[in-house]
């Protein structure tokens, strides 16, 4: 009989925003699911900024949501100032964004958690894997118990030979305040992973009791305020706050310049590669070195706490650098800095070792997840633990694995990025990645993906109906849209003339008059012929997207339809590039790193020519 205590049938490992995705996925998917973290209190914690969502990473969570992921109900239950992020533009970029109660959060996603049924949680720093003939079979934990498993996923954050750099000073850890994972990231520097270092950095934490708020701009959340979840509502949002915006001055980047010899960034103290979409204060005052100001947002950390997160003056300068430079800035020279900022360095895999499921090419039944693939942020890291998590289970169940393609999600264009072109800075989702942007819309990630996730077994009955409702509503409103036909000469017509004040040369219907610019849904119906109106106003944007934009979604289909040819043609597993003629040492060499598991990952490999897409074109066919 075996010890239940001690085998699952999944391992997660680390309760950050990739473990906690991945747990709950590897179980709502039907497998016994553990997961082990360091400490029970931290899951869900959020390392730095407290926020959740912005341009790409909004559309990452309303996908995860999609498919019955946690992040978006718990920044629902915790967004305490919310945004709608390019509100003016195309739908294809507009995001959601939202400021969160780290408190809230945290506690949130430790409920899903512990609510889950199949899994369960057990404090312990793993210090090892267990593997055997390039299989894995669990973990160790530093009080040497064992836990046996035939899938682990591994999401250790910042966590592996994590050190932290505040000026000169430098210490083991994974984040402040938490122990670092040095004993395990040795051990798997002796496994056949490429192993690399990454940097990121935070900013000091300030009491936002002594800040002069009179001298800074407010910033109101928006109204209406957007919600994150398809099954969320506004009444799942906490009481609502302001944040803040104030700049940094000539003196504050004049404190910067005098103090670069005593930066661990300049000095040569920090090798790993950081966020170059997110630099440090003193990295902006050198690369742009003709602003004399920047700006930052005072965001409040919680609603019961008084410390604030002063967002954009990350840096790992000395601390009394620190102090001088915060009291520099306007609205907060009397600011009492309650933590200190810092840099920590911290050890990643090289992501082109996995597979599309997020397996390592080296080790079966091992799983990679979140920051330690080379991503930064919580809702990248998420993303990929939802796909470790549900496909762990899914081999464990031989079932085949899944993920989405890049015409589906951003999370495909996040796992195709890395797995095919791997990394060199940490990786964030931006909306400018995925060539089928108008297609992967915040507003329709549930048509996109929680079809799939059913049969994936990660949506509940609930969900599911609510979804059902919604896409036979879109359906049922587009046909009766489309069948109402306006012309010079009949009524509907003549009412919508004479409602409306527009012009009719020819006959049109209902949806090709949602395609005028001067129209919107709203206006539509409010001519009797068209009326009623839906009263679900998720159902209605739907259909004023897809009218308004069917000319580019319709040839952006085509392309889809045009590309998915190569992209589903499969490269055998162990492919022999060797026996494909004609083909250069260079791609062949290209080609074995990366070892693409379709052709339409193979042309995506930087610096892969058509001519050797031909060729290899050419010998499947005739392997076939
Ligand atoms: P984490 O959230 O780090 O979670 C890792 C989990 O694994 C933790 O629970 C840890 O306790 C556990 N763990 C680790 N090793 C072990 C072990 N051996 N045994 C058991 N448990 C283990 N993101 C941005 O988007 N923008 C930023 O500006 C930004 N700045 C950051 C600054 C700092 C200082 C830090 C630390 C992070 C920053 N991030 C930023 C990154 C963001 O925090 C991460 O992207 C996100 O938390 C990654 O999620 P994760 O689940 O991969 O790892």
């Amino acid at each position: 009989m075996t010890d239940s205590f001690h085998h699952y049938d999944v391992i997660v490992i680390g309760g950050g925003h990739a473990g906690t995705e991945a747990a709950l996925a590897s179980a709502r998917a039907g497998a016994r699911t553990l997961l082990l973290t360091h400490n029970i209190e931290t899951i869900g914690a959020m390392s730095c900024n407290p926020a959740i969502g912005g341009i790409g990473k909004g559309h990452l969570v309303r996908e995860i949501d999609a498919l019955g992921g946690v992040m978006a109900k718990a920044a629902d239950a915790a967004g305490i100032q919310w945004r709608r992020l390019n509100a003016s533009k195309g739908p294809a970029v507009r995001a959601t964004r939202c400021q969160a109660d780290r408190g809230l959060y945290r506690a949130y996603i430790r409920r899903a958690v512990e609510a889950q049924p199949n899994l369960t949680i057990f404090q312990s720093a793993v210090d090892d894997l267990l593997i055997d003939d390039d299989r894995v079979r669990g973990a160790l934990t530093n009080t040497g118990l064992r836990f046996e498993a035939p899938a682990v996923v591994l999401t250790a954050g910042t966590f592996l030979a994590g050190k932290i750099h505040v000026g000169d000073t430098q210490y083991a850890a994974g984040r402040m305040g938490d122990p670092p994972a040095t004993t395990l990231a040795a051990k798997l520097r002796e496994r056949p992973f490429v192993v690399d270092r990454l940097k990121t950095g935070t900013p000091p934490r300030i009491d936002g009791r002594t800040l002069d708020y009179s001298v800074m701009t407010e910033q109101p959340g928006d109204d209406p305020r957007p919600v994150f979840s398809f099954m969320g509502s506004r009444a799942d949002h906490p009481r609502q706050v302001s944040c803040w915006i104030t700049h940094t001055s000539e003196r504050t980047h004049d404190i910067i310049r005098g103090a670069l010899d005593r930066s661990p960034l300049y000095s040569g103290q920090i090798e790993g590669t950081g966020p170059r979409y997110c630099p440090s204060i003193e990295d902006k005052v050198v690369r742009f070195a003709e602003k004399d100001s920047h700006q930052i947002f005072v965001e409040p950390e919680g609603l019961g706490v008084s410390e604030i997160y002063p967002n954009g003056i990350s840096t790992s300068l000395p601390f009394d650098v620190q102090l001088a430079l915060v009291r520099s800035i306007r609205g907060f020279e009397q600011a009492h800095v309650t933590r200190a900022g810092y840099a920590i360095e911290y050890d990643f895999f090289d992501p082109r070792g996995l597979k599309d499921s997020l397996e390592t090419r080296a080790v079966a039944g091992l799983f990679f997840a979140g920051q330690i693939n080379g991503t930064t942020g919580y809702e990248e890291a998420a993303a990929q633990g939802l796909v470790a998590g549900v496909n762990a289970a899914r081999l464990v169940q031989e079932k085949a694995a899944w993920s989405p393609r890049r015409d589906q999600a951003y999370i495909g264009v996040l796992i195709d990025d890395l797995i095919t072109q791997g990394t060199i800075e940490p990786y964030r989702m931006f909306t400018s990645r995925a060539e089928y942007r108008l297609q992967l819309r915040e507003d329709n990630a549930d048509l996109r993906l929680t079809g799939v996730g059913r049969e994936l077994g990660l949506v509940d009955d609930a969900r599911w109906d609510a979804f059902a409702r919604k896409r036979d509503a879109v359906t049922a409103e587009t046909q009766r849209l489309g069948a109402l036909w306006a012309s010079p000469n009949n009524s509907i017509g003549r009412d919508t003339v004479a409602t409306l004040g527009i012009e009719l040369s020819r006959e049109s219907s209902g949806l090709d008059l949602l395609r005028r610019p001067e129209l919107d849904y709203a206006k539509l119906t409010s001519v009797a012929a068209f009326a009623p109106a839906v009263d679900d106003p998720a159902v209605a944007e739907q259909i004023e997207i897809e009218a308004k934009y069917s000319g580019y979604l319709e040839r952006q289909r085509e392309q889809i339809m045009l590309a998915q040819r190569n992209e589903g043609m499969q490269i055998p597993d162990g492919f022999d590039y060797d026996a494909v003629r004609g083909l250069s040492a260079e791609v062949r060499q290209k080609f074995e790193r990366v070892r693409p598991q379709t052709v339409g990952q193979a042309q995506r490999i930087p610096g892969v020519t058509p001519a050797a897409i031909s060729l290899l074109l050419v010998h499947l066919a005739r392997a076939h």
